[in-house]
């Protein structure tokens, strides 16, 4: 499985590694969130990716979603099929795509047909989404929020998006088989305990009690979602705790889960 987490800021013209906008790309062809779609995909992504899935919908991932349809509009020959919650299509409509915004690309069509789909997922409800079986699980956010177990027949790995303490997304991933990685968030550094929890985020002291929970052997961790202006600190506190399988995803790489 191949595994991006797309750049969303450049300095100098290149892409840094500051992460103020959350999307992943699996295999140049399904977008896990949005944040940064529409202006840091390459030009193959651009034509593959058809299917976008969303943890949630604050605005670091799906900002870059209204842009990425708007790009398309005029060559698409089948829609852009929105995998989320009711909870946050229901958001994308009411205060996104509401004419005030952004237009309503549901009730718009190029000379095609519709440019965009809605396809509810429930927690729990394995889905198809392309080439790839999904499994959405409730994690413990200030909006409602899903991570997921994604698999594409050779891999697995669980993705939690943003989120606090959980349980429900540990039981799934100790009890889905295997992982070949598991990607999880860790938004601000321990003194910013306070933030943390009123946001529902995880600190490095946070994320290592969690991972007592989690129990995947020898699979890899990759920290996800770090918030920029605290990215140095977070992540000499997030080394500090010695757990050797646990690495920071890097912006832009192309991993090979
Ligand atoms: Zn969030």
């Amino acid at each position: 499985m191949k595994f991006q987490l797309l750049p969303s800021s450049f300095e100098d013209g290149l892409p840094s590694a500051r992460q103020h906008l959350t999307s992943f790309i699996v295999d140049d062809r399904v977008a896990i969130d949005a944040g940064s779609l529409g202006f840091a995909v390459s030009e193959r992504q651009r034509e593959n990716v058809r299917d976008v899935l969303l943890t949630h919908a604050h605005l670091d991932h799906i900002a870059g979603l209204p842009l990425f349809i708007d790009d398309l509009f005029s060559v698409l020959t089948e829609p852009i099929r929105i995998h989320a919650t009711d909870l946050v299509i229901n958001v994308l409509e009411r205060d996104i795509f509401n004419w005030s915004v952004y237009p309503r690309f549901s009730e718009l069509s190029n000379a095609n047909g519709a440019v965009i789909e809605y396809h509810p997922i429930a927690p729990a409800a394995e889905t198809q989404i392309a080439h790839l079986s999904i499994r959405p699980i409730d994690v413990n956010h200030q909006v409602p929020s899903t991570g997921f177990i994604v698999s594409d027949g050779n891999s697995l790995i669980a993705i939690s998006g943003d989120t606090a303490e959980m349980d429900g997304f540990w039981e799934a991933s100790n009890s889905a088989g295997k992982l070949n990685a598991l990607l999880v968030e860790c938004a601000f550094p321990n003194e910013l305990e306070d933030l943390a929890l009123s946001s529902c985020h995880m600190t490095p002291d946070r994320l290592a009690r969690e991972l007592s929970k989690f129990d995947g052997g020898d699979c890899p961790i990759y920290v996800i979602n770090m918030k920029p202006m605290y990215r140095d600190r977070t992540i000499e506190q997030l080394n500090a705790l010695a757990i050797e399988r646990l690495r920071i995803l890097d912006v832009g790489k192309i991993y090979d889960f």
